[in-house]
């Protein structure tokens, strides 16, 4: 594997000069200075609604939220995402050599505050030219003082994040969160808001990400309280994060009259966002949607009448960890969950109007479930009669940390699916609605849990 860490301007493949992304040609960015580095070439600065990015002379690129908190670090092969969580995950391109895809690597804290320090030092480099050498905007809106001093704020922001800003950053996130160890992939820049925490369950042997935390429920009062804080906390970034997704695992789980008051309030906060400003209100209109998952216990209470009313308070899709449609190898993964309770979640959620998010385990079952985790999960997707609006996730088969499925699948004699095995059960998961026209079918995409962070 290649080094993850090529940051260091000094060990940066240098490229030709004038390799920094044309952010003026682009119509997200409002505000683009150019900025000359002296020999290096020139970097771009532009402002977007979302953040600030900075375009580095030789193709480094450094992206930022409306905060100053560093989100991404990319080159044109690697890049290094980093969640509010202070988690940064490494990603590389594979060559078609290689096999292709993408080579993901979760960094460790030291490395995390590397990339921020280091990345703070270029983003110095740039607002230390900036500022001594001004220059007219290649491109704004409005008043050009006025964007241009816009633009100063955020950078100088950027450039003050380094790994202390981060650590400290991340205990406010810590205190609000504590940790959000898994979202579906639509949802990575939603705005994540506890009705409750850990799993009510706990007890699938794939799983390990509540192993560590109690299940609880947040009462209305304290639920209220901890948006707000929520809010706070995201700060300038809160509205323009994509809907709200309510957690944890099963957020859902709890008395009707309680999951409406609890859908009220997420409604009362993103309406409070939109009253801000123009631009919270122009996405905030637009975007007033709120996901949750839901397992089909919580589901199983559920009927059609309370989606449709949930619905009327903008819950939008639901996602369901369904994993395989093979009865065997779903009690064999301990799911708290029957094939019949599934189809009847799923049936009566898009009943009331909820769109469903179904997530699959690819390769669950190894060897010995290959056939029938692929022949009954076809059968059941049929059954769930899933269409446009809804997704289907494939997600790679991986144990998280504390679970046991290894043990038992060792134990059971079960083979994992080799990497050309694993291919051959997605395309043939894949394959399950091509029959159906392409305007009518669910929207299929890998789900990577390993590249998660929030
Ligand atoms: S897969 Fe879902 S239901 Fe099972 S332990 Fe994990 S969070 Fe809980």
């Amino acid at each position: 594997m290649q080094s993850p860490w090529p940051l260091t301007p000094g060990a940066m493949p240098r490229v030709a000069s004038d390799a920094a992304e044309r952010l003026d040609e682009k119509p997200a960015y409002l505000t683009v200075a150019g900025v000359p580095l002296g020999r290096q070439g020139s970097a771009l600065v532009g402002l977007k609604d979302t953040g600030l990015d900075i375009s580095l002379p030789d193709g480094l690129a450094l992206h930022y939220d409306r905060e100053g908190r560093l989100t991404r670090a990319a080159t044109p092969n690697i890049q290094w995402r980093r969640g509010l969580s202070h988690r940064t995950v490494w990603l590389r391109k594979r060559s078609g050599l290689e096999g292709g895809g993408l080579e993901t690597r979760l960094l460790t804290p030291d490395l995390s505050d590397r990339i921020a320090d280091e990345t703070s030092v270029r983003a110095q480099e740039v607002l230390a030219a900036w500022q001594v050498r001004s220059r007219p905007l290649i491109k704004y809106e409005g008043e050009p003082a006025r964007a241009a001093e816009l633009l100063d704020r955020r950078l100088s922001r950027a450039a003050a994040f380094d790994a202390q800003a981060a650590r400290i950053d991340h205990e406010r996130f810590a205190a609000v969160y504590g940790d959000i160890p898994i979202l579906p992939p639509d949802q990575y820049r939603a705005l994540v808001l506890l009705a409750t925490g850990g799993c009510a369950y706990n007890r699938c042997t794939f799983c390990g990400f509540y192993r560590d935390s109690a299940f609880r429920r947040r009462t209305v009062d304290e639920f209220r309280t901890h948006a707000s804080e929520a809010v706070a906390y995201h700060g300038q970034d809160a509205a323009v994060r994509r809907g709200i997704f309510l957690g944890q695992a099963n957020a859902l789980t709890g008395p009707r009259s309680w999951r409406k008051e609890i859908l009220r309030v997420a409604n009362e906060k993103w309406n409070l966002l939109a009253s801000r400003d123009d631009l919270a209100k122009r996405r905030c209109v637009r975007e007033t949607e709120i996901s949750s998952f839901i397992d089909a216990f919580t589901g199983r209470g559920m009927d059609a009448d309370e989606f449709r009313e949930l619905r009327s308070l903008n819950l939008r899709r639901l996602y369901l960890g369904v994993e395989t449609g093979d009865p065997q190898l779903l009690e064999w993964l301990r799911k708290p969950a029957t094939i019949a309770a599934m189809i009847e979640t799923v049936h009566a959620a898009k009943q009331g109007g909820v769109s469903i998010g179904i997530i699959l385990l690819v390769g669950a079952g190894g060897e010995a479930h290959f056939e029938s985790h692929v022949r009954e999960t076809a059968g059941l997707l049929r059954a769930m009669r899933l269409g446009k609006g809804d997704y289907v996730y494939l997600s790679p088969m991986t144990e998280a940390a504390g679970a046991e499925y290894s043990a038992l699948a060792a134990e059971a004699g079960i083979e994992p699916l080799s990497a050309a095995r694993m291919a051959e059960q997605t395309s043939r998961l894949k394959a399950v609605f091509l029959d159906v026209p392409r305007n009518r079918r669910p929207y299929i995409a890998h789900y990577e849990v390993a590249q998660f962070v929030y």
